[in-house]
């Protein structure tokens, strides 16, 4: 990546942040919440493993998210650097996000173990094809290509933008075929297409990510992981043989719409990808059958955020664990006798 001609967020050091609190981890490193003092909000920051080489993916992943500005892909706020302590010629460096107070939907999904609410669902389902339709029409066009629950994530008031474009390619420029992808940052395969087996010379393109789209609908109808118990050498091999979640435990009639949301997720994953529709398409027809059920999502909001707190309030006693900035590598707990611990990473 040419980095001179990135126009990156602003660097953000550790004097403006605290206190860290770890909320999540992923194949790229932990997950952080912090106050930015000057900014008087919270932000999450995404650590690196480690600093050796990973700088400029870092800093490409800054340069694709920088393109906020639409309600539904997440901001990049600024770039997290800090001296290391130990080795006084190597930074951590991170990248400081929105911070988006409900987790992601894979989150959700596994305190709920059912499908929310068919107004929330079909409001879900809409925002993620209005985010990704929004890369696809940047120019140039931005592929995801780690469309599932984890990447995308959910605010307070339970509105869905993606993020994690740690995979990312600006579509004229992509040159490693998507084996090389899976194996760089474990691309998750249940969300992966067929032709992406077949080939180690295949390019992602547009329909790859509305192959994972068509996937992550069925995940959040059904409230499940596709292919859970099987080994992702089972999921390639019958994935490529023309095999998808099941749709037999999903009755069409529970919901209006929901028929056409069925025939949209297994257009999107048809094994033709030069059939697959475009996110224009998944808009239009998502958000027709989100507008039947609109005047409902407020109380669907409502009834599923206080699930949410209930659930909160009983684990409360096993919360967080809070650390001091410059220790992060080691995980030192604070002595703030304020602030409950767990040994727990
Ligand atoms: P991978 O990136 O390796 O595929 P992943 O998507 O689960 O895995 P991360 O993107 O690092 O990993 O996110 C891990 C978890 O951290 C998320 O599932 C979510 O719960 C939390 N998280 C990530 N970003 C934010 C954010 N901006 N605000 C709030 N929570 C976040």
């Amino acid at each position: 990546m040419d980095l001179a001609n990135c126009s990156l967020p602003p660097f953000i050091s550790d004097d403006c942040l605290e206190p860290w609190k770890l909320i999540g981890s992923g194949g790229f490193g932990k997950i952080y919440k912090a106050k930015h003092k000057k900014w008087g909000m919270d932000v999450a920051i995404k650590l690196l493993h480690s600093t050796d080489g990973s700088n400029s993916s870092l800093l490409q992943e800054a340069d694709l998210m920088r393109h906020g500005g639409n309600p539904n892909v997440l901001r990049i706020l600024g770039i997290y650097k800090s001296q290391d302590q130990k080795d006084k010629s190597a930074f951590q460096m991170g990248l400081v996000m929105e911070y988006m107070e409900r987790g992601s939907l894979m989150d959700l999904q596994l305190a709920l173990k059912e499908c929310p609410p068919w107004p929330l669902a079909f409001r879900i389902i809409n925002q993620i094809a209005l985010g990704m339709n929004f890369l696809h029409q940047l120019d140039p066009p931005l592929l995801h290509l780690d469309l599932k629950p984890s990447n995308v994530l959910l605010d307070d008031s339970l509105n869905a933008k993606l993020t994690d474009f740690g995979l990312a390619k600006i579509s004229k420029s992509t040159s490693k075929s998507i084996e090389e992808n899976d194996r760089d940052a474990a691309g998750t395969t249940s969300y992966m297409p067929p032709e992406a087996f077949h080939s180690t010379q295949y390019l992602p393109d547009f329909a790859c990510d509305v192959y994972s789209y068509g996937i992550l609908v069925w995940s959040v109808i059904t409230g499940k992981q596709p292919y859970v118990d099987n080994f992702s050498s089972l999921v390639r091999f019958r994935v490529r043989e023309g095999d998808r979640p099941d749709t037999s435990c999903i009755e069409k009639s529970q919901a209006d719409g929901l028929s056409r949301i069925i025939d949209l997720m297994q257009k999107c994953w048809d094994h033709n990808s030069k059939i697959r529709p475009t996110f224009i398409e998944c808009i239009e027809i998502t958000n027709n059958v989100y507008e039947m059920h609109k005047q409902h999502v407020p109380d669907a909001v409502h009834t599923i955020l206080k699930k949410l707190d209930n659930k909160d309030n009983l684990s409360s006693s096993f919360a967080s664990l809070s650390i001091n900035p410059q220790t992060k590598n080691g995980l030192k707990k604070q002595n703030d006798s304020s602030v409950k611990t767990s040994t727990q990473e």
